[in-house]
């Protein structure tokens, strides 16, 4: 048996874990990532959650081939381009390269979102799947593809911003500068932004705090805007859902974020959306999901990707 470290490097934590070839947690553990002390203290704080289970690993006798990372940003080839907003000087950062050589040990890092959506995949609700989709619903709507058996990045890991796809012409004003995303019309902050509007049309009070739960139980008391605000939220992430589903024909598309945790209503809600206007050829095989994982999606992923890159360089000659 083989272990991987995978790492799911956060805004706010680090969660790490030893985890074997069988997706079985040997060892787990959160770290604060500190992202206001500056870029060097965030890694070292990545490298000291790497010793701290290479040393568990080593007292056990344990043979670990390498380190997963799952980090914000668009990364190629172990280099981080840049798009990490809540990590300090998260660009042009050779990262897979600096943990490298510091741990002396072969390190793979990916994207967050890849990482989640690989976890899921591999030891989740898809277990021998070989093609599927998953989006994250959250402050922002990341995802990834397992096409084939393996994560597909687009060329040089650019691609599968599956957020980033247009639902509605000249919509709101996206992060990414273009108009009508499906993240700027079906993400968390877009669904309180949907509903503080209804609310304000009808003059009604606006509930302090305001979050996805807060719109989630008035919508289950019947409240019309609520209503209308998670209609319109279903009807934006059925509408990027079918287009994947067209294109890709996956066995299964899985939902993660919190709010996919609210009940059967909200898959339920989705499902029947998609169902109503797919192509029936493309969708035969598919089913909707939610996520199973929950926040270990991203260690799970992380150290799956690790045994993936084993299997490929075992089975490709290395030219460098
Ligand atoms: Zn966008």
């Amino acid at each position: 048996m083989k272990y991987a470290i995978g790492i799911d490097l956060g805004g706010t934590n680090i969660k790490y874990a030893l985890v074997a070839e069988d997706a079985q947690i040997i060892q787990e553990a959160i770290m604060p990532t500190q992202a206001d002390q500056g870029r060097e203290v965030v890694i070292k704080n990545i490298e000291t959650c790497c010793q701290n289970l290479l040393d568990y690993a080593r007292e056990h006798h344990l043979e670990v081939p390498g380190i997963g990372l799952g980090t914000p940003g668009i990364i190629d080839n172990g280099l981080v381009l840049g798009g990490a907003e809540n990590l300090p000087e998260w660009e042009s950062l050779p990262l897979g390269g600096i943990l490298s050589r510091r741990l002396n040990q072969a390190v793979y890092v990916d994207n967050d979102a890849n990482m989640m959506g690989l976890g899921e995949v591999r030891a989740g609700n898809a277990q021998a799947i070989s093609d599927a989709i998953f989006i994250t619903v959250g402050t922002g709507i990341g995802g990834a593809m397992v096409l084939n058996g393996k994560l597909y990045g687009g060329h040089r890991n650019r691609g599968a911003e599956m957020g980033h796809i247009i639902v509605t012409p000249n919509g709101k004003t996206c992060g990414c500068g273009a108009k009508g995303c499906l993240e700027a019309h079906a993400s968390i902050p877009a669904l309180i932004e949907d509903y503080t509007q209804l609310l304000q049309e009808t003059d009604k009070a606006i509930p302090q705090p305001l979050n996805g739960e807060v719109i989630v139980a008035a919508y289950h008391t019947g409240q019309a805007e609520a209503v209308q605000a998670l209609n319109q939220h279903f009807d934006y992430l059925a509408a990027g859902i079918t287009g994947f589903i067209n294109i890709f024909s996956p066995q299964k598309i899985i939902i993660g974020g919190g709010i996919s945790e609210a009940g059967p209503f909200y898959l339920q809600n989705i499902t029947d959306r998609v169902n109503a206007q797919v192509m029936k050829e493309t969708s035969v095989f598919t089913q909707i999901e939610t996520a199973q994982l929950g926040n270990k999606a991203g260690i799970m992923g992380a150290a799956a990707l690790v045994f993936d890159q084993l299997a490929v360089e075992n089975t490709q000659p290395c030219n460098n």
